[in-house]
């Protein structure tokens, strides 16, 4: 028998994510799972109808490499209308699949070894060890709880001459907070003239609430000329599972992205891209979502009052931190892990997204349930 072959690991710290691990610890004991971010009810009837149709209907080739066109210049439309921007379907978006395949493949265009790249902690998790493995830097900003608010004076001192990228995530997972129109243009203000590229993480730009308007980067034309923005279909049409997402850019930076993206993964899932480009024409596909996911975020607080949890401000997202320090001062790990296990509720501990593991004394509740499971979450949290 010859040896196993010696290899150095790219990512040695590499650890399950907490996704996976809450998850599977839900699954063990039968517990409401309100960690993973993902609903519990399906996919809209209709939309599950087109992509029987395509399927059935000869739709299973590959697409071109930047996606199908119709549904790009459906995109186009639907993003030029909402942020007020002109875009070119040709030249300046390219389908995914998935935000994480995009975040991946924007990392991997721009940053260069050496380079150090600007994340804003809690950070989602997916951005660090991706910075890693280019053999970048990732340098956080830490947000302090409860207010997770940036302070652009003292952002401006980590840019540094070997800032390349500088990564956004509005509305925000897991804090539930918005960027305004003031941080949008600080930003711009802070990148103005610079090379840097700011890679805007927009996977919930549907999921805001109380009257606000999602502040994408594509509204603010200097900014957006660094700007690649990246969403994702699986937040607006409860299909998480089917990992298709887009990302709009400028044409010169698309064009390098697409030159990662080539190799990367080619074209993405055809059937999937006809059916969404035919259901997304109707603008009450998607209209109706802040309404609907305002009143599960509010059934659920309404479910935990008289709790001793305490909620935080959640702006957006189908997330909601909620503090835990009337009930116990353990570690936010051990606390999920132990909510889990004791009373049959699963969260998600903001402490890993943080990369010292920062402690903000709150867990992560994800309100994207059916009514009845808030509500049995709720009156079993109550107990606590
Ligand atoms: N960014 C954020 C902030 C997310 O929460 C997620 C998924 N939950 C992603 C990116 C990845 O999206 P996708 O599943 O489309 O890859
Ligand atoms: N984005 C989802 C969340 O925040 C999880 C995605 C994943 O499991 N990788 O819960």
């Amino acid at each position: 028998m010859s040896r196993k072959p010696v290899f150095q690991s790219k990512l040695p710290g590499g650890e399950t994510t907490i996704f996976t691990i809450m998850s599977a610890l839900a699954t063990k004991h039968n517990a409401i799972n309100l960690g993973q971010g993902f609903p519990n009810f399906d996919t809209p009837e209709k939309l599950k109808e087109l992509v029987s149709h395509y399927l059935h209907n000869s739709k299973n080739q590959y697409c071109p490499m930047a996606g199908l066109y119709d549904l790009r210049e459906t995109l186009a439309h639907k993003l030029s209308s909402s942020y007020h921007c002109q875009l070119n379907p040709e030249t300046e978006l390219t389908i995914l699949a998935g935000a994480t395949q995009g975040i991946f493949t924007a990392i991997n265009a721009f940053v260069h070894q050496g380079d150090e790249v600007i994340i804003i902690e809690p950070a989602y998790d997916c951005y660090q060890p991706t910075i890693e493995l280019v053999g970048a830097t990732a340098i956080p900003y830490a947000l302090e709880a409860p207010e997770f608010k940036i302070n652009w004076e003292q952002f401006s001192t980590l840019i540094t001459s070997k800032t390349r990228m500088i990564i956004i995530n509005t509305p925000h997972n897991p804090i539930g907070k918005t960027l305004k129109k003031n941080d949008l243009l600080a930003l711009q203000d802070l990148t103005n003239d610079t090379d840097i590229i700011v890679l805007s993480d927009e996977v919930y730009q549907h999921l805001i609430y109380d009257g606000q308007e999602h502040q994408s980067v594509l509204r603010y034309a200097s900014l957006f000329k660094r700007s690649i923005a990246v969403f994702s279909f699986g937040k607006t049409f409860h299909s998480t599972g089917w990992k298709l997402g887009y990302c709009v850019a400028p044409d010169y930076l698309m064009d390098e992205f697409r030159k990662v993206h080539q190799w990367n993964v080619f074209c993405v899932n055809s059937f999937l891209q006809y059916a969404l480009a035919e259901y997304l024409k109707d603008a009450s596909t998607y209209e109706y979502l802040p309404t609907f996911y305002q009143q599960k975020r509010d059934l659920l607080m309404d479910a935990l009052t008289g709790s001793r949890f305490t909620p935080l401000q959640s702006e957006g997202t189908f997330f909601q931190l909620y503090g835990y320090d009337q009930i116990s001062d353990e570690a936010d790990t051990a606390f999920a892990k132990r909510m889990t296990i004791e009373h049959g509720v699963a969260a998600i501990p903001v402490s890993p997204f943080y990369a010292d593991r920062k402690q903000t004394g709150a867990i992560r509740l994800c309100f994207a349930k059916t009514d009845d499971l808030l509500v049995e979450a709720g009156k079993r949290l109550c107990k606590m």
